[in-house]
């Protein structure tokens, strides 16, 4: 998922960068064409304004005349492209372009000490470069002061030279396809992020919760629930498993049968739930004995079993007596009554007691019922 995001995103990047490129790339191409034609149009600063603003002729006013030709001669270098001067000179109204808000800018620029000033603007579809430079007085105005209008000296800023050209058509379609590549792009992360995202992280909780419930239960299918020991089922499946393969395998596996001996009494004197305690206290002390890879079960209600993989009959029997020692010695506190529990074990392996999980339980629980008849709290094999 991490990755998918830094993929959409590295994608976005790349091409907001190309569309960076491309832009630059068109717009550097208008820019260096503009500057060029402001040379033609430096033509323009290069006699008296104030003459220039004479008729000719044709009564075509000299100074617009000489911007038409300045135009006419870049646009044979750039098709689209136009000059322009804007001044606010009364002397030049009649030359001047009609004030927008570039040039109003530009002026403003200009007299406030920039040599020049630049941006793009789009018309008709089509997006324009436009740069514009001093319009500068080479003399003194000659008669300014005659005709009553502001007067200016050599060098005196009068207004702006524009020079317009149109950034090329190629490059603005491939902008298009580039801007509109980004936003669906862009319209990708957003739905990545907002739906997918936490729609896959939703899912993978629900899992994770599936998951932790299927452990759960299958735990609790598995568990006694007095004493928390592996119940009859889990024991018979895997006496099932160890026996099948410990018999391949033609390795001992050793099995105990145990049973509380005179539980009823506990139960008829003391009470059920001082029954429970004892169950209780006994399924502690076996689980704090048993070995690791050894299998303790609770299989009935007073009963247990021990499964001792590699465990011949020699040590199945120190195993029992183990077992029988330890819950002997234990001592439970039932009211103002101390109980002292005592089993009775029988004990089995695979090699003498039986092939199939089930003669092998027989011959582990047979021997239980003689360990009772020979007086209780014994081991029997
Ligand atoms: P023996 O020495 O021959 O085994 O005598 P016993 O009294 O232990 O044998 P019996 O089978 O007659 O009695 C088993 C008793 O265990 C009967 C039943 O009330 C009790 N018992 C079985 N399950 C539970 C249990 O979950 N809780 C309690 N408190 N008692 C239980
Ligand atoms: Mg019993
Ligand atoms: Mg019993």
């Amino acid at each position: 998922m991490v990755t998918t995001t830094l993929f959409i995103l590295l994608a976005c990047i790349l091409t907001a960068m190309a569309y960076l490129d491309v832009g630059n790339h068109a717009k550097g191409h208008s820019a260096r064409t503009a500057f060029t034609f402001m040379r033609v149009a430096g033509e323009l600063n290069s006699a008296d304004p104030f003459a220039q603003m004479r008729f000719d002729e044709e009564g075509v006013l000299r100074l617009s005349r000489r911007v038409s030709e300045a135009r006419d001669l870049i646009r044979q270098g750039a098709e689209g492209s136009d000059v322009e001067i804007f001044s606010d000179h009364p002397n030049f109204a009649g030359a001047s372009a009609r004030p927008d808000d570039f040039r109003l800018k530009a002026l403003a620029a200009i007299r406030s000490g920039k040599s020049q000033y630049e941006g793009v603007e789009r018309d008709n579809g089509r997006d324009y470069y436009r740069i514009a430079a001093p319009l500068l007085a080479t003399q003194d105005c000659s008669g300014c002061i005659a005709a009553g209008v502001k007067d200016y000296k050599k060098g005196d800023t009068l207004g702006i030279r524009e020079v317009v050209v149109p950034i090329d058509d190629e490059g603005s379609g491939i902008l298009g396809k580039l801007k509109r590549a980004l936003v669906m792009m862009l319209g990708a992360l957003l739905v990545f992020l907002c739906l997918v995202v936490p729609m896959t992280r939703h899912n993978r909780s629900e899992r994770v919760k599936m998951r932790n419930l299927a452990d759960t239960l299958e735990v609790q299918a598995s568990t006694d629930p007095l004493t928390g020991l592996k119940n009859r089922r889990y024991f018979e499946g895997k006496l099932e498993e160890l026996v099948s393969r410990y018999n391949e395998e033609q390795s001992p596996l050793g099995l105990l049968v145990f049973d509380l001996d005179h539980f009823k009494k506990v139960n008829d004197t003391h009470g059920h739930d001082a029954g429970d305690l004892v169950l209780r206290e006994v399924a502690l002390r076996l689980r704090a004995i048993t070995r690791d890879g050894d299998v303790v079960a609770r299989i009935g209600g007073e009963e247990f079993a021990v499964i001792a993989p590699d465990a011949t009959m020699d040590q199945s029997l120190v195993i029992a007596e183990r077992y029988r020692e330890m819950i002997g010695a234990l001592r439970i506190n039932v009211g103002k009554v101390v109980l002292r529990p005592t089993i009775s074990v029988g004990v089995a392996t695979n090699i003498d007691g039986g092939f199939l999980a089930s003669d092998l339980f027989k011959a582990a629980d047979r021997k239980l019922y003689e360990a009772k008849h020979a007086g209780r709290n014994r081991v029997a094999a």
